[in-house]
């Protein structure tokens, strides 16, 4: 893991993982770096890959919205519903079973904790530029330069030399100073790190905990799914835990599975432990100083400290929505595998229903080799799935308005839109030109090829998380969410 470790997000699901030998896995992932996004991974034939099949990497950046191509027509991002819909009614639901009336009480917008009616004028963010995908594509200009047949397996004809030392070096620059900018600062530091800081802020995830199912109550979820999400990720501070550190290469915040013996590391891939890492919700904290969610910063010193404590939490919630939503995917397919099955790490392919089918409109062909992209294609919808909905929670169980969603939107999403731009044209690149090359390989193939330039092949090494990419470029808009709540609310 340790060559992963400066990437943010690491897959949690163990569920998707050895479909073809050796195929890809990932999953989970949190956003470590406004800008720096992920990671990772590992598998076919990267050397760097981490042992571990379970721990497939799979990053986390933030990201735009915006439908793939087939899907939503050309359509930026834009402005996000101010609100998820409203619920579908709570009472009965045809086909069964929504539980128990919501436990609290949702603010309305613009009131609470973390309401506001409006947000100060803030300048507009700045696109957030990923390397690893800008060193993609001029590696692919090279490529077609030297007349390349796209044939997979064989080694790449260039080198990092072949890439203009200027902007190589302008690319790895920028990269160290994402992770500069990861680390918490002295003089915030006793709101992440320390004992006082890990109990207050491991409350803080099991009340989000209880705001995210109260959320999916509202949204009409079947009983049945959420007894399971109880049995996946129980709100127990043993299986959702903070670990109150301060460390840019800690192992991304992640969903993984449960590991049910010490000794022998045997996991139960049915169910998930969750760890957020204090570098994680850093970065979340700041996207909401930035983007002055919750109002500027105040001049008194026990203000501001609340402050930064509030833009804390609420980065957090974003953290941790996002996390349950994998968990809620596993509970998912849980139920529609035999019993026996559910804790192969597989089993999701063999589900008879699983929430990623539903974001076909996004899918890739991964160079027509159909593991490779049932793979790769779950790994992009998990993450699209997973910012999506996080986003709902965060606008309805924090009470923004429609300001601050507004504002939330452009900060966390809108900001990859150039980046999700560049990606679906390497996406039409590889269809056009080397139709048979799966791209999430190409991270790997680079990284061989990029051998004795460490920075390079960093960034080399972000692309093996390529599926996810496209999820996290592409997050699920609200308005394009309904088939996914439909579904939970059938058996
Ligand atoms: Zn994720």
């Amino acid at each position: 893991m340790s060559l992963l470790a400066p990437f943010r997000c690491l897959v949690a699901l163990a569920a998707l993982g050895s479909v073809a030998a050796g195929g890809p896995q990932l999953s989970g992932c949190s956003r470590r770096g406004t800008d720096a996004p992920p990671t990772a991974a590992p598998d076919r034939g990267t050397p760097a890959a981490p042992p571990s099949v379970a721990d497939a990497v799979a990053p986390a950046p933030d990201l735009p919205g915006v439908s793939s191509a087939e899907a939503v027509a050309g359509d930026a991002p834009g402005t996000p519903p101010a609100a998820p819909g409203s619920p579908p009614g709570s009472a009965a639901d045809p086909a069964g079973a929504p539980a128990a009336a919501p436990e609290i009480a949702f603010p309305e917008p613009g009131t609470g904790r973390f309401g506001r009616s409006s947000v100060p004028e803030a300048a507009s963010p700045d696109q957030i530029v990923l390397n690893e995908l800008h060193l993609m594509w001029l590696a692919l200009d090279v490529l077609e330069t030297k007349g390349w047949n796209g044939a997979w397996g064989d080694p790449l004809p260039l080198s990092a030399g072949d890439i203009d030392p200027a902007e190589l070096r302008r690319m790895i620059a920028d990269e160290e100073r994402k992770d500069r900018e990861l680390t918490i600062p002295a003089e915030r530091e006793e709101l992440f790190v320390g004992e006082a800081a890990r109990a207050e802020v491991q409350a803080e995830i099991l009340a989000a905990r209880v705001e995210y199912v109260a959320f999916l109550r509202e949204r009409g979820v079947r009983a049945e799914y959420l007894d399971e999400l109880d049995r996946v990720l129980p709100g127990d501070p043993q299986r959702m835990i903070y670990l109150a550190d301060n460390d840019p290469q800690a192992r991304p915040t992640a969903t993984e599975p449960l590991v049910v013996v010490e000794a022998t590391q045997e996991q139960d891939y049915s169910r998930l432990t969750l760890k957020v890492h204090g570098v994680d919700l850093w970065n979340g904290s700041d996207m909401c100083r930035e983007a002055r969610l919750l109002g500027p910063a105040p001049a008194d010193p026990a203000a501001l400290r609340a402050w930064h404590r509030d833009c804390r939490d609420f980065g957090l919630r974003q953290t941790v929505y996002h996390e349950l939503t994998h968990a809620l995917q596993r509970a998912y397919v849980n139920l529609h595998l035999a019993p026996e099955d559910r804790d192969a790490r597989a089993s999701w392919s063999d589900a008879g229903k699983a929430l990623y089918t539903l974001e076909q409109a996004c899918f890739w062909r991964w160079g027509g080799h159909d593991a490779i992209a049932a793979v790769a294609n779950h790994a992009m919808a998990d993450e699209r799935q997973a910012d999506g909905v996080s986003f709902q929670v965060l606008v309805r169980a924090c009470g923004l308005s429609e300001a601050q969603a507004r504002a939330t939107w452009s900060r966390w999403f809108d900001r990859l839109s150039d980046a999700r731009d560049l990606l679906l044209r390497i996406r039409d690149r590889f269809d056009r030109q080397w139709p048979d090359y799966p791209a999430d390989d190409f991270g790997g193939a680079l990284f061989e090829a990029f051998e004795g330039d460490g920075g390079a092949r960093r960034m080399a090494l972000k692309l093996g998380a390529l599926p996810a990419y496209v999820g996290y470029l592409q997050p699920l808009r609200p308005e394009e969410s309904e088939p996914f709540w439909q579904a939970l609310r059938e058996p």
